[in-house]
């Protein structure tokens, strides 16, 4: 089938701007190349700088751009130096997550045989797994409205049923495909703290009770606190892993640790009618300008847009398109020959980006 398809782009505040060119031009030449789709790019400002020179940090404009697009790409936003009056920091990519409805936000972890990182992999292990952090309530809920005083300070958590739900066929939505193109066993387990937190039994019960309509998926369970440790001790083990959100936004980094730091984590926030694709790093304010920005976990993320617009849309060439350039950034990191200063070389962010364009034209 083919289409053409609406990307809004946040190229956002710090590196930002660095990592979202090269990555727009590899996808703007996959476009032109392509038979079946063509991508339309429209850029949408918005951010801790926008702010800082507006006093609006997510303008409506820029909102409806990204209701409007097919799939939203965004690279990072907020600076520590720009708060609001409370003492937060500018941040519409979460603003983008709540008016989207973005509740599932996926988080791959990858690494590959020859990939250095942290561990040292057991011969014949890869690690590959997908964790997926609620995105839309639980500790993050209360965000700008906590309760402050003298003595105290409360910030109240979220689980609701309807969420969770959505949450829940999506992680085994999501089991059964990997299960079905032979990335995973089709396993899900449910990360919770349910031994102590009514919160999170309840969250627990709404995940067996999907499992029960799931029986094709193995389904298990696993303490958060447990969960960290054999996402050091066992990380091949996983397949599908599914949390809430404070624990998701934690247990990310984690994950990105592992593949080697942030340079290289991608991540996705899916709704039922949108979709956000950004690396999980943030604006890097101590490099930004310099030209020396990763932008590896940037090109990942672009590479799961045309993974999931192609899905959705039932457009086998974007899908494989984003395998392509999925696997060609692997191919370089694996590689080790070009890589920017967080992975131990001295590449700038343009030649990264060669390296990953000139790996696609030789696969
Ligand atoms: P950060 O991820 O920006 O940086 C942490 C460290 O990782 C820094 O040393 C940085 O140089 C390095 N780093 C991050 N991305 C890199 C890349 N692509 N290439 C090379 N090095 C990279 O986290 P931070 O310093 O805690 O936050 C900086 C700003 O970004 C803050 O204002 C924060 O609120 C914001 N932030 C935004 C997002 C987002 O937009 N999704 C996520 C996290 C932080």
């Amino acid at each position: 089938m083919s289409g053409n398809y609406k990307i809004a782009v946040f190229d956002g505040d710090g590196i930002g701007p660095e990592i979202t060119e090269p990555t727009v031009k590899i996808l703007k030449s996959m476009s032109e190349a392509a038979q079946s789709y063509d991508l339309r790019f429209t850029y949408a400002p918005a951010g801790a700088s926008h702010y800082a020179a507006t006093n609006e940090s997510l303008p409506e404009r820029s909102l409806e751009i990204a209701r409007r697009a097919d799939a939203i790409l965004l690279s990072a936003m907020g600076l520590p130096d720009v708060r609001y009056e409370d003492g937060t920091e500018i941040s519409p990519q979460i603003d983008l997550r709540k008016a989207l409805k973005l509740f599932a936000g996926v988080r791959p972890v990858t690494v590959r045989t020859g990939q250095a990182g942290p561990l040292t992999l057991p011969e014949g292990r890869e690690i590959d797994f997908v964790l997926i952090r609620e995105s839309t309530e639980g500790l993050f809920h209360s965000q700008g409205c906590g309760q402050v005083t003298e003595t105290e300070a409360r910030e109240t958590l979220l689980i609701t049923r309807d969420v969770s739900e959505k949450l829940f066929r999506f992680a085994f939505d999501l089991a059964a495909a990997r299960k079905s193109s032979g990335r995973g066993p089709g396993r899900v387990t449910c990360v919770d703290k349910a031994n102590v937190f009514r919160a999170f039994a309840f969250f627990r019960g709404l995940f067996d009770a999907e499992a029960m309509r799931r029986p094709s998926i193995v389904a298990d369970h696993a303490y958060v606190d447990a969960a960290a440790l054999w996402m050091v001790q066992k990380p091949w083990d996983f397949d599908v892993l599914v949390t809430e959100n404070m624990f998701g936004d934690i247990l990310s980094d984690l994950g990105a640790g592992l593949m080697g730091g942030l340079g290289l984590a991608p991540s996705a926030d899916i709704g039922l009618d949108h979709a956000v694709f950004q690396p999980c790093h943030g604006s890097a304010p101590d490099i930004a300008g310099q030209g020396i920005a990763n932008p590896f976990a940037m090109m990942l993320s672009a590479a799961m847009m045309l993974d999931w617009l192609g899905l959705k849309h039932g457009n086998t060439e974007m899908q494989y398109d984003g395998t392509r350039l999925r696997q060609a950034v692997e191919a370089v990191v694996a590689e080790g020959r070009v890589l920017t200063r967080d992975l131990g070389g001295n590449a700038s962010t343009l030649a990264a980006a060669d390296a990953v364009t000139q790996m696609m034209r030789a696969s």
